[in-house]
C-alpha cells in the first residue's frame, strides 16, 4: 500500500448492483445515451458498446486529455474507425445506433486498489458525443468478470445507472470488483460504502461516517445531497488518522477517504478530513481562482461542526484555527487571494489559500451574528443560499456564491468583503478575532448544540 505522508491532506482537489433502490430517473425529451461497459477479467480495461437513439454528434470524445490516450480501438459491427487524438472519428452523414470501442485502465494515481477490485474514474472507460447534446437521457450498465461488485455514486435501478449530465463532464470514482460493500441512510441520505484493503470494520465505519454526515447536515438540519458515495481504502500512515480525502461530483456525490491501517474509531470520529470534505457539499464546485472560497468555508466548518458536535472541544477547535492562521501566514507565493488559489497545485500554496478563506469565512460569521444578535449565521445563511445551486452541475464562480450569501443573509458586506481578500496579496489581520470584544461570539460559535447533532430523516426534508 502507499504511503501519502502527512503533507497529503493539502490535496483537496477539487460519485452495487444489490437490488433496486428507489430511484428518480431524470425523464427527457432528447436523446437516449446507453453505455453497456464489460471489464476485463483482469481488470485492466474494458469493451464498451455506446448506443444513441435521437442524438446527432460527429465523434466519440474523451471526458479529459489524459484519458484520450486510454483508447484502444473502435468499431462499427466490426469494422474500425478512425481514431485522432484519442476522439472517434464517425465520418458519417447519419450517426450509427452503436458503437463498439476498448479502453485499458492506467492505474490509479493513488495506486489504489489490488488483483480483485480498482478505483476508477469514469474517465477510463466513458466517452461522450460531441456535439454534446442539451437534453440526453443517460443510462450505464457493466458486466464485472466473476459476478464482481460495482459501486457508484449514481442513482441506479436493478443494476442499470442512471447519472446527470455531469457524467459526461467531471470525474467520479468508481470501484469493480471484490471489495466490501455497504449501505445505510443517515440525515435522509442514501449512504453507500466501497470498502478496500484491511480497513476498519463495517460498524465502526458506518459509525464514523454516521457522525460525520449528520455533523455536516447540522448546517441546516438536512444534508444537502440525497445520495452519496464513500470509498474507503485503508494506506499505511502511521502520521494522520486520515491520510487523505477528496470529493468528486461527476454524475453523483462521491469522496475518497484514506484512512491508516490500525485506527481506531474514536479517532476516526474526531478526525477532520470526512467533515471538511462532506462540507465541500454544501457549496458548488468553484473556478480554481475562487478555490480559497470553497476551502476557506470547509475547512472552517471542518472545525466548528466538530466542536458544534461534540468531537472536539471549543477550546481546541480556536487553537487549531490560530495555528492554521499561522501556518498561512507563513507560507504563500505573495500573490493575491486569487492567483494563490488559481496556481496552488504547481506552488503549494495550499495553507495560504485555506486559511486565508478560513479567516473570510470566520470574518463573515462574526459579522453575520453580530448584525443580527445571532439569528443569521454563516450556516444559516449557507443553508438558505444553497438552493440557490443545488442543481448546478456547472464549475461556478465565487461572484455567484457570494452574492447568494448576501441575498440570502440581507447584509450587504459579504461579496464587497470577498472581493478584498480575493485581490489581497497580504494574510488578512486576524488579530481582532481574539480581543474580548469577540469572547460571546466565539463561544457562541462553537457551543454544542442543544440535543447534540442528529438530524433525523423525518425532520431533515
Ligand atoms: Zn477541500
Amino acid at each position: 500500500m502507499l504511503n501519502i505522508g502527512r503533507t497529503a491532506w493539502l490535496l483537496c482537489l477539487v460519485s452495487c448492483v444489490h437490488g433496486a433502490d428507489r430511484v428518480a430517473v431524470e425523464q427527457h425529451s432528447g436523446g437516449v445515451a446507453h453505455y453497456t461497459v464489460t471489464i476485463f477479467d483482469n481488470l485492466g480495461g474494458a469493451r464498451v458498446r455506446a448506443c444513441f437513439n435521437g442524438v446527432i454528434f460527429a465523434q466519440l470524445v474523451p471526458i479529459n486529455a489524459s484519458a484520450a490516450s486510454r483508447l484502444r480501438g473502435a468499431w462499427i459491427d466490426g469494422l474500425p474507425l478512425e481514431i485522432r487524438d484519442g476522439r472517434i472519428l464517425l465520418n458519417e452523414q447519419r450517426p450509427p445506433e452503436c458503437v463498439d470501442y476498448e479502453t485499458q485502465f492506467e492505474r490509479s494515481r493513488f495506486g489504489l486498489g489490488d488483483s480483485s477490485a480498482v478505483v476508477l474514474s469514469q474517465s477510463q472507460w466513458l466517452w461522450r458525443p460531441e456535439p454534446f447534446p442539451n437534453q440526453v437521457s443517460t443510462s450505464v450498465r457493466f458486466a464485472v468478470p466473476d459476478d464482481g461488485r460495482v459501486s457508484l455514486s449514481w442513482p441506479q435501478s436493478n443494476g442499470v445507472y442512471h447519472p446527470n449530465r455531469n457524467v459526461f463532464f467531471d470525474e467520479t470514482f468508481g470501484v469493480f470488483g471484490a471489495f466490501n460493500w455497504q449501505a445505510f441512510s443517515v440525515a435522509n441520505a442514501r449512504v453507500e460504502v466501497a470498502r478496500l484493503g484491511a480497513t476498519p470494520l463495517e460498524g465502526d465505519v458506518r459509525r464514523w461516517l454516521t457522525r460525520a454526515v449528520e455533523a455536516t447536515a447540522s448546517v441546516g438540519g438536512r444534508f444537502p445531497r440525497d445520495r452519496l458515495q464513500f470509498v474507503i481504502v485503508s494506506v499505511d500512515d502511521p502520521g494522520a488518522e486520515v491520510a487523505f480525502g477528496m470529493v468528486r461530483r461527476g454524475g453523483g456525490s462521491s469522496i475518497l477517504l484514506l484512512p491508516s491501517v490500525g485506527v481506531e474509531v474514536a479517532q476516526l470520529e474526531a478526525d477532520w478530513v470526512a467533515i471538511h470534505e462532506l462540507s465541500h457539499l454544501w457549496l458548488p464546485r468553484l473556478y480554481a481562482e475562487d478555490r480559497w472560497l470553497s476551502e476557506g468555508i470547509a475547512t472552517y466548518l471542518q472545525e466548528v461542526l466538530r466542536a458544534r458536535c461534540g468531537l472536539q472541544s471549543s477550546d481546541r477547535a480556536w487553537r487549531r484555527i490560530r495555528e492554521g492562521f499561522e501556518r498561512g501566514r507563513r507560507s504563500g507565493s505573495g500573490r493575491a487571494l486569487a492567483d494563490e488559489s488559481r496556481n496552488m497545485n504547481r506552488t503549494g500554496a495550499y495553507q495560504r489559500v485555506y486559511w486565508a478563506g478560513t479567516a473570510f469565512a470566520l470574518e463573515t460569521d462574526l459579522r453575520l451574528r453580530r448584525r443580527s444578535n445571532g439569528e443569521s449565521t454563516l450556516l444559516t445563511v449557507l443553508n438558505d443560499a444553497q438552493r440557490n445551486w443545488a442543481e448546478e452541475t456547472r464549475l461556478v464562480g465565487a461572484s455567484r456564491v457570494l452574492a447568494a450569501l448576501e441575498q440570502s443573509s440581507g447584509a450587504e458586506f459579504i461579496a464587497a468583503l470577498g472581493e478584498r481578500y480575493a485581490a489581497s496579496s497580504d494574510f488578512p489581520d486576524t488579530t481582532y478575532v481574539d480581543s474580548s470584544e469577540y469572547d460571546d461570539l466565539r463561544a457562541q460559535i462553537s457551543a454544542p448544540l442543544d440535543g447534540g447533532c442528529t438530524v433525523s430523516g423525518e425532520s431533515s426534508r
